[in-house]
Order: C-alpha cells, then sequence, then structure tokens
C-alpha cells in the first residue's frame, strides 16, 4: 500500500505529473532541450520573481547550496543558522575548505537584523547564507527586515535556501536582493527528487571569475556560461524526465497564480498551527511560523514513533521530529498540491489516532 506522504520532501506528487516523467527521452544538445529549458527558466523566473539567470542542477538541493558556497566566497563565509539546514551549509564550507563562521539561533528562533549587522560590520565576510525556511523547526525568517540590513553591504554575497519554500511562501528574489536563491523540486513545487533550481545575479556571476577552486559539477559559472552560451543548456546530461515535469508543473503553477498559491500556503499553515494549538503545542516562534512546514510539540504522552507506526497502519507517512528534536516533536506538512480537504482529513485521522492510543495506554 502507497502510504500517503505528510512529510516534508518528498511530497505527494500528483498523477498527471508522474505521468510526464514518463516522457520519452531526446537528444540532450538539440534544439528542443534547449527550447524546454529556456521554457522552464522562463517559468521559474516568474515563480521566484526575479530577472536573474536560472540554473537547474540533475542533484538534490544540497549540490547547488555546496556549489554556491565553492563558487563564490573569496575571503570567508557567514553562515546564518536556524536549525539543522543553516548548520549542513556551514559543513558543506569547512568540508571544501571554505573558511566559514556560523552564527546560530537557538532552536525556534529566527534570524535577527541585529545578527547580520554585527556579522557584516567587521568587514570579514563576502558571503553570507540564510535559510529562508527552517524545515526542522518550521519556521521562516523575517527576510525583508534582514534584507534592509544586508543591502547596506552592496559587495557581499547573499544566498538563501528556500528549498522548503519556494513556490510556497512569498518569496520575491529581486525585490529581497537575493544573489543565489536555491529551491529543489520534491518540496512546494510538487516534483519527484532529483533536480535542484537557483537563480543568479549578474554580481554574483562576476565575483566567481575571481574565485580559485570552484569545483566542476557544482561550479556556477559553468551551468550559468552553458545557459547564456549555447544557449539553454546543461554542462553534462541533464535528468530530462524532471525537466518535462518540471515545465508541465511550472504551467500549472502559474495558472493557479503565485500569489493565490502562496495565499493557499498560508490557510493550510493555519489549520495546522490551530490543530496544533488545540491539540499539542507549537514548538516555535508564533511570530516567524513557516507557512509550509508545521513543527509541533508532542505533548500526547504518546511516543511519536507510536503515533509514525498508528498512521502508518492508516495509510499516511507522518513525519517525525528532526535531529536532537526526532522524539520530541513530530512535524506536519503542508506544501505543494494538497489540498484544506486532505490536510483537514489527515489532521482529524491524527486526533482520532492520539485518542485511541491513549485510551489503550
Ligand atoms: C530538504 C531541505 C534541504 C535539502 O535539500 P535536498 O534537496 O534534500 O538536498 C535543504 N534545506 C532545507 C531547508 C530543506 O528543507
Amino acid at each position: 500500500m502507497h502510504k500517503k506522504l505528510f512529510i516534508p520532501g518528498p511530497i505527494e506528487v500528483s498523477q498527471d505529473v508522474l505521468e510526464k516523467m514518463a516522457t520519452p527521452m531526446i537528444g540532450h544538445r538539440t534544439k528542443d532541450m534547449s527550447a524546454l529549458q529556456q521554457s522552464i527558466s522562463e517559468k521559474l523566473q516568474k515563480v521566484m520573481m526575479t530577472n536573474n539567470t536560472i540554473v537547474l542542477s540533475t542533484s538534490s538541493g544540497s549540490g547547488l547550496m555546496e556549489g554556491a558556497v565553492r563558487s563564490f566566497t573569496k575571503t570567508r563565509a557567514a553562515v546564518f543558522s536556524i536549525g539543522a539546514f543553516g548548520k549542513r551549509w556551514h559543513k558543506m564550507c569547512t568540508s571544501n575548505g571554505i573558511a566559514a563562521d556560523l552564527f546560530e539561533s537557538e532552536l525556534g528562533q529566527p534570524t535577527t537584523p541585529e545578527m547580520i549587522e554585527a556579522a557584516l560590520s567587521t568587514g570579514k565576510y563576502d558571503l553570507i547564507t540564510i535559510t529562508q525556511n527552517e524545515t526542522s523547526t518550521g519556521i521562516h525568517n523575517p527576510m525583508d527586515k534582514l534584507a534592509e540590513v544586508y543591502k547596506k553591504y552592496p559587495d557581499v554575497i547573499v544566498c538563501v535556501d528556500a528549498v522548503s519554500s519556494m513556490a510556497g511562501d512569498y518569496i520575491p528574489v529581486d525585490e529581497l536582493g537575493i544573489d543565489v536563491c536555491i529551491t529543489s523540486t520534491q518540496k512546494c513545487l510538487g516534483l519527484p527528487p532529483g533536480m535542484a533550481i537557483a537563480s543568479v545575479s549578474e554580481k554574483a556571476i562576476k565575483k566567481a571569475e575571481t574565485v580559485e577552486n570552484r569545483g566542476l559539477y557544482f561550479d556556477y559559472l559553468e551551468l550559468v556560461k552553458f545557459v547564456k552560451e549555447k544557449p539553454y543548456q546543461y554542462p553534462s546530461t541533464p535528468s530530462e524526465s524532471h525537466m518535462f515535469a518540471l515545465d508541465y508543473q511550472l504551467d500549472k503553477i502559474l495558472a493557479e497564480g503565485v500569489e493565490n498559491r502562496y495565499k493557499k500556503h498560508c490557510k493550510l499553515a493555519k489549520i495546522a498551527q490551530d490543530w496544533a494549538r488545540e491539540n499539542c503545542a507549537l514548538y516555535s516562534n508564533p511570530e516567524n511560523l513557516s507557512v509550509t512546514v508545521t513543527c509541533v510539540t508532542n505533548t500526547t504522552g504518546i511516543p511519536t514513533s507510536d503515533l509514525i507506526k498508528a498512521m502508518g497502519e492508516k495509510g499516511y507517512l507522518m513525519s517525525n521530529g528532526y535531529g536532537p528534536l526526532k522524539d520530541k516533536t513530530f512535524r506536519i506538512a503542508h506544501m505543494g498540491d494538497l489540498t484544506e480537504e486532505e490536510l483537514n482529513t489527515y489532521l482529524s485521522d491524527l486526533k482520532d489516532t492520539i485518542a485511541e492510543l491513549q485510551a489503550k495506554a
């Protein structure tokens, strides 16, 4: 039996999108392939609200995150972390020999404008990374407030992890002055895992030209060169299956409307948050709650692993907490093409399951 996914990626993919993955392959150096990649790029520019160059990578999002710090850091990176994924970005720096400092917020709390000001005013950093939406704690950062600070330092390259929020949350890339904004296919975009996407500013491209040892597969200059000069191709052989499905799914997202999709995610988030307040408790700072994933403190008295097992028997894959929060919390993903009705059914089944287990305990 297929368990319906309520984990924060991969998420349920609709049948019509899955069918697009089965499109017959074409030559990856053909005009048709360039046309496909151009079509995807132009649609992504609309979704990401940017005029910057779009690069694709046949990898998960982590590939382009690692590539970003390698391609654009010359002196030192300041990594602002609000949980597991920020820490991972720091590890990507140090394991590639890139000088980096980690600025961590308490779990469940955002990065603050003061933290960014304190780091950038030292003049030590030429790149910063920010997690727009932290999937482990279910919060999103106040990007407009952070942007007010980093925009005062125009030489700094701003890299943003929007893996679990692009096409769900409201992220106007150009307005926010984001140089490199990264996402993956398997979260709010509603596709299978296996492709990563980034927007890259001209400022970042110029910067990369001065950076040595950018690697090869995830070298942004190489990715950008193939988009600009070939044009619209990929340096090696991309996952064509993802590209067929992505082009199709982007049409659906644009028909829905980026703004409407954001509003839908807000509505789903409110349903999940209200459920959490009523039946358990919210883990994170209530002022910064994510619109794509909710982290719930497990106050039920039933171990999270038992809840997951019982929900599994009802046909769902429920998500535990992440890392240190594995048992203390559980998470409800509400991203992609999920409907209000599906979420309500899930939450009502979860409520019943908790009551059943509590009655047995
Ligand atoms: C899922 C996730 C990642 C990792 O992305 P992959 O596509 O699995 O490599 C990074 N950051 C955040 C915030 C995520 O939710």
